[in-house]
């Protein structure tokens, strides 16, 4: 069924009222299902998730209350709008009914106009909901991502780390962690220019995505210093897909007249050497600046005889 017409699903056993309430609808450019019972609704409403439900309070089957509450549980459902019509109009069933997730009731005998008026106020608020949950989960995604190289920031990589540390334990596999920093960065910063090394610095972060699979977490840990960690992952593994990022970027930059770069990068491993998400770090941070002390553009793995990165106890 096409989404540019809203779908609205009847509830409603009396065929009637919901032969009327069908005509009144479609005319309006609505689409439109018919349940006659209350467990039909249900079914209905998690295969076509309808933009409203009309539901009748006396439905066979299930009672319009239960219709309702067990419309709210269900993840699917949860949030199409609810328009209960209903010609009890005892107080309590239709409280009752409103206190189960109704959004909103109509009472028979219904003003045709007034109906479809309440059918349009129900999918106005449906939209603006919808349209609240996408802006609130991309500023949630934007609160983990670094703004110049789109990866994760360093936040977020905290949590990761710790999510994927006691996975591990859990579980009993390994997982690796990558320290990479850009070789003389400052340098390039000092001869090209702060904005050139920011380009720079983007390039690295996007050819390491590119050398990483999709479920390792590439992040910004700060500066010019980039973290992966690579679940399931021992050392060695890590050591050739530390490898592979640092050939890659020495091949790839520095083509077309652009800078070119080399990267230092540190190799760790749970359970192996470290012995929490925090080890991780600290010993691929140690590892890295062990490269760069033989002489950058070089991987090296985490051994007990390293010393601490500056700042840092092992
Ligand atoms: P090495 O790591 O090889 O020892 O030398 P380096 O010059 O890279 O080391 P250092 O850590 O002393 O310098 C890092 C420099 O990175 C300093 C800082 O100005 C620069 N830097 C950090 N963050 C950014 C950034 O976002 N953009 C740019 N353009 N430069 C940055
Ligand atoms: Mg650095
Ligand atoms: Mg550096
Ligand atoms: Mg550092």
């Amino acid at each position: 069924m096409s989404k540019e017409q809203p779908l609205v699903l009847i509830a409603e056993d009396d065929r009637v009222v919901s032969g009327l309430l069908e005509r009144l609808l479609k005319r309006d450019g609505y689409q439109v299902l018919v349940a006659e019972g209350g467990a039909r609704a249900c079914e209905l409403a998690v295969a076509h998730v309808p933009d409203v439900i009309l539901l009748d309070l006396g439905l066979p089957g299930g009672d319009g209350a239960s219709v309702c509450r067990q419309l709210r549980i269900d993840l699917r459902t949860q949030d199409i709008p609810i328009v209960v019509v209903t010609g009890d109009v005892s107080k309590a069933s239709l409280a009752s009914t409103l206190d189960m997730g109704a959004d909103d009731y109509v009472t028979k005998p219904f003003d045709p106009e007034e109906l479809v008026a309440r059918v349009r106020a129900a999918l106005r608020s449906k939209r603006r909901l919808d349209d609240l949950k996408i802006r609130n989960e991309s500023l949630a995604e934007m609160a983990f991502v670094d703004e110049l190289t789109g990866l994760y920031n360093r936040r977020r990589m905290l949590e990761r780390l710790e999510e994927e540390h006691n996975r591990a334990r859990r579980f009993g596999y390994p997982v690796a962690c990558l320290f990479l920093d850009v070789d003389h960065f400052k340098q390039v910063n000092d001869t090209h220019g702060h904005g050139s090394g920011d380009e720079l610095l983007h390039e690295v972060a996007t050819i390491l995505r590119g050398c990483v699979r999709i479920y390792d977490v590439a992040c910004r840990y700060g500066g010019e210093e980039l973290v992966v960690i690579l679940p399931q992952t021992t050392v060695e593994q890590g050591e050739f897909v530390a490898e592979r990022i640092r050939a890659t970027i020495e091949a790839m930059t520095g083509t077309l007249g652009k800078i070119k770069a080399t990267v230092s990068i540190g190799v760790s491993e749970y359970p192996r050497t470290a012995s929490s998400a925090q080890d991780l770090v600290v010993q691929a941070d140690a590892a890295m600046y062990q490269a760069k002390r033989a002489g950058r553009n070089q991987v090296v793995c985490f051994d007990p005889s390293i010393s601490p990165a500056p700042g840092q106890s092992l």
